[in-house]
């Protein structure tokens, strides 16, 4: 809206003395403005009201940017004693526009404007001011200027509210929104997937006040046929193909397959190529084997019976699975299949997919007395078996079936087997008896034992035992070797790896002075050199790597500094082939920290800066994050000593917050603990916001956030002030009392977001002081200056702890909604299959042995103990026997709803 000439139509209040509407020449052109300048005309109460503006009916909350200039007060002379350089922002809504009707007590006072500069004379200093109208919920609003005395041009007034843009994000496509107000500081907002995509869930988003969106939830996909490319699904370019829904590209079509056309599922084989029922349709096209025509070739025998009249007959069989039956005229040999003088035949005519079977008898002129076979099996699939006809489960043992057959009239009667497992791929096997044939057959189990089918059937015959009488003075045992297929072992996955405070409370030091940016410090480095001391390498020894940060590994060591005791230390490294930002990131912490000094906030002992390896070097905290020490003493201290806990950490936030510093990243993972249970805030860096937190969000302007750590505003329009750290610090309170479970439990961001903005907060955790609970509620209020400062914390906290009763009511508890996390059912919302995965979900898997010992080996069992009968089998720490007893009621109590929280 800018002042063009009087056809504004605002209207002025008095008609007379009051606002005005001038003309001023600037470059050459008009420029028209609303003035007033009763300086030294006594008491002033002047009025300029807009016309009626029409609210965006989603928009509650509207920016009003003033461009003005003041006149200097001074330039006066004697009337600028009651001469004034600011004046007001007024609103007031309605349904319609009222026309000229005007009474002052219908407007709300939205801000007093002052200007940055002020004007002399013949000097004009445009100032611009924004201002937020809030909570707007009528059709429309009056903007009104109220001046009480002052010498103002108001050259311009813009009115506007902020969207967050149509945008696509994750192949879902949002629509633009109108960012919401205080009272819906996220507006979530589905969206729909992208053509040729689509989703198992809505895809939804938040918009925040700032009209930017938050935390995309869902996940769109590219149909069959197309692949993700500039926020859209693209067909698959001819030659390629995709077969799934997935975001994943289009794959050249593979061999022996006709080009496919664009948006195609899969690629056609080509002619006379096919593909197995079972193959995927990545896999290449085959051909069959052409109808075989193959070679078989043997020796002769060693022994020709000293006569040369030997000839060979070629027996055919055919079988499929494990009937074999002759293979008749089908099949043809080169030159015959009997009587050949030759050692080898072309046998033609093989069908694919078939296995055959020859076998060679060696003749002479006394053959009726001895027949030496020798047996080949041959698939003729080779196609198919690179197919997987071959089982598809891993082969880890075979059997060796080996039967005996004896050389006598009922030749093939199978008088013995043995059977051996091996877990190579040939054995050796002694013993064997002369003269006798022998038959070996192959079987592969899978790992889980189960056979396979069995091979074609060898044949071995073992020669007499006068030979070795001849030959050795002893006979040797009679060996033979089998070699058994061997097979590449496929699908062996290899499994992935699997993630009091006694406050001894002297009086804190009060922070003399304000926390200095490193940033404002042009070069970073002199910010180091001011807040940290050097310590020179040959001082500090490493130990050991205790933990990994953003910027290379945490060590434990040991700091000697001439003249100083021994002390041990964390030292924070950067690791090698670091650029000039990193480091100087690296050691903006060191900045910071070096700023601090309270029992309560990590100590800096110093830095490594002039040496190639740059070090952190800190206090060494024996019992590490909070966090991880909370889950590994589970149950295992008392509220009284929690709440001392939390004491320490609430006073070293005071301290930050005393020092206007915001942490942002306030959790119990970046709380330290050391051997007396002293809890130090740690964690500071600059670039970090939250970069190397874990559980940082992306949101899509690129920052992280930890949303489930985050008051609503800082995740909202990064309202980052130590009301945030003050939410965050409840959900501390939450996490100690709770002794370090995830809040919100497997919650999702975006479920998490939503329940905040419904009014839900987390539930007391179990066996939680009352007083303590109320609160963390404290900390959570939606109206961050409602909340508690960390002064009221600590001193709450304090009264608590000087008279310990306080902590005895016991905050309500239910276990329905609590104990998601001793869950009611296994993660699959079915009921436990055993005891052990029972005790497994509620972290209790210490006391299996316990429940066994005490024959309670089902959850029937389980369902009818009572407290009583869990002490007895030793389950002694109240809070375990708490979580037990817990799980039970809410075992029996399946029935009740999750989704109570306590408000
Ligand atoms: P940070 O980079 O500060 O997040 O550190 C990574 C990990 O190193 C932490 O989670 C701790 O386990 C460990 N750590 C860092 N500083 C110390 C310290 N002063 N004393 C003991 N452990 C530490």
């Amino acid at each position: 809206m800018v002042a063009s000439g009087g056809e504004l139509g605002w209207l002025t209040w008095p008609d007379e003395q009051g606002w005005e509407i001038a003309q001023q020449a600037l470059n050459g052109s008009l420029l028209y403005n609303y003035f007033i300048c009763n300086v030294g005309a006594g008491e002033q109460d002047n009025w300029l009201r807009t016309t009626f503006i029409q609210r965006h009916p989603t928009a509650t909350r509207v920016f009003v940017e003033m461009r003005f200039v003041v006149r200097d007060c001074n330039s006066f002379g004697a009337d600028s004693l009651t001469c004034k350089e600011t004046f007001n922002l007024h609103t007031s809504e309605a349904d319609a526009d009222i026309g000229t009707s005007f009474r002052k007590g219908q407007f709300r006072k939205v801000a007093t404007i002052a200007p940055d500069e002020i004007s002399g004379v013949g000097d004009m200093q445009i100032n611009t001011e924004t201002r937020v109208v809030d909570n707007l919920s009528r059709k429309g609003f009056y903007l009104a200027f109220q001046d009480i005395g002052a010498c103002v041009a108001i050259y311009s007034v813009r009115v506007y509210y902020k969207t967050c843009p149509a945008t696509v994000k994750s192949l879902a496509a949002f629509p633009e929104t109108v960012a919401g107000g205080e009272n819906q500081a996220l507006r979530e907002v589905a969206g729909a997937c992208v053509e040729n995509a689509v989703s198992e869930d809505q895809p939804r988003i938040y918009c925040t006040v700032d009209g930017e969106w938050v935390v995309p939830v869902g996940q769109c996909q590219c149909r069959p046929g197309y692949e993700p490319k500039n926020d859209s699904c693209q067909e698959c370019k001819p030659g390629f193909f995709k077969t799934s829904v997935s975001n994943e590209a289009c794959e050249h079509c593979p061999k022996n397959t006709e080009p496919s056309s664009s948006g195609a599922l899969s690629c056609p084989c080509l002619q006379g190529f096919y593909r197995a029922p079972n193959d995927p349709l990545t896999a290449a096209c085959s051909a069959q084997m052409a109808v075989g025509k193959l070679q078989l070739s043997w020796s002769p025998p060693a022994d020709t019976g000293g006569r040369t009249d030997i000839t060979y007959n070629v027996v055919c069989d055919r079988c499929e699975g494990s009937v074999c039956q002759p293979c008749g005229e089908k099949v043809r040999y080169d030159p015959s299949n009997t009587d050949l003088k030759e050692i080898s035949v072309i046998i033609s005519e093989l069908e694919p997919h078939l296995n055959y079977t020859f076998t060679v008898e060696a003749r002479n002129g006394v053959s009726h007395l001895c027949i030496a076979k020798r047996s080949v099996a041959l698939s003729n699939t080779k196609n198919l078996v690179n197919n997987k006809l071959v089982p598809e489960y891993r082969i880890t043992d075979f059997t060796v079936k080996c039967s005996l057959q004896e050389k006598d009239e009922e030749k093939n009667k199978v008088t013995t087997y043995t059977v051996l497992v091996l877990e190579k791929n040939s054995v050796q096997i002694i013993d064997l008896s002369p003269s006798t044939v022998y038959l070996f057959k192959v079987q592969a189990l899978s790992p889980e034992g189960n056979p396979g089918s069995y091979s074609m059937e060898q044949e071995f015959s073992t020669p007499a035992e006068e030979m070795f009488r001849f030959a050795q003075k002893s006979p040797p045992p009679i060996k033979s070797f089998i070699f058994l297929f061997s097979y590449s072992r496929k699908n062996s996955h290899t499994r992935q790896g699997p993630e009091d405070a006694y406050f001894s409370s002297p009086e804190q030091l009060k922070p003399l002075k304000t926390y200095v940016d490193p940033h404002t410090y042009e070069d970073p480095n002199t910010a180091v050199l001011k807040f940290a001391s050097e310590i020179h390498p040959t001082h500090v020894s490493k130990q050991k790597v205790i933990g990994v940060g953003e910027f290379g590994e945490v060590y434990r060591g040991i700091l000697k500094a001439p003249g100083r005791k021994e002390a041990a230390v964390a030292i924070k490294t950067l690791k090698p082939g670091y650029t000039e930002k990193q480091r100087q990131d690296f050691l903006s912490e060191a900045s910071i920290m070096g700023q601090f000094c309270h029992q309560n906030i990590i100590r800096l002992e110093g830095v490594v800066t002039k040496f190639k390896h740059v070090m952190i070097v800190t206090e060494y905290m024996e019992n590490g994050a909070l966090d991880k020490y909370l889950r590994d003493h589970d149950g295992e201290m008392s509220s009284f000593q929690l709440v001392g806990m939390l004491r320490g950490i609430a006073a070293g936030m005071k301290y930050l917050s005393d020092m206007s510093y915001v942490h942002r990243d306030l959790a119990a993972r970046n709380i330290l603990v050391n051997s007396k249970l002293e809890c130090k805030v740690s964690d500071f860096g600059l670039s970090r916001v939250l970069e190397d937190d874990p559980e940082g969000t992306y949101t899509t302007s690129g920052g992280k956030i930890p949303i489930r750590w985050t008051a609503p505003e800082a995740i909202a329009y990064r309202k980052f002030t130590s009301a945030s750290d003050v939410w965050s610090f409840g959900i501390v309170m939450w996490e100690v009392m709770a002794f370090g479970e995830r809040p919100y439990w497997d919650m999702s961001n975006h479920e998490v977001m939503k329940a905040i903005n419904e009014a839900f907060r987390l539930p007391a955790p179990m066996d939680c002081p009352s007083a303590v609970y109320q609160l963390m509620l404290q900390c959570w209020l939606q109206d961050r200056s409602k909340r508690p400062r960390f002064q009221d914390i600590v001193s709450l906290l304090d009264k608590l702890l000087k008279s310990p009763d306080s902590l005895k009511a016991i905050a309500d508890f239910d276990p329905r909604v609590s104990i998601r996390l001793p869950s009611t059912s296994g993660s699959d919302g079915s009921p436990f299959r055993s005891v052990s995965e029972w005790l497994e979900s509620i972290k209790m898997s210490q006391y299996s042995e316990n429940f066994s010992m005490a024959g309670i080996v089902s959850m029937e069992q389980v369902l009818q103990m009572k407290s009583e009968d869990i002490r007895n089998i030793g389950v002694r720490l109240p809070g375990h026997l708490k979580r037990i007893a817990y799980s039970i009621l809410g075992l029996k109590d399946q029935t009740s709803t999750l989704s109570v929280f306590a408000v």
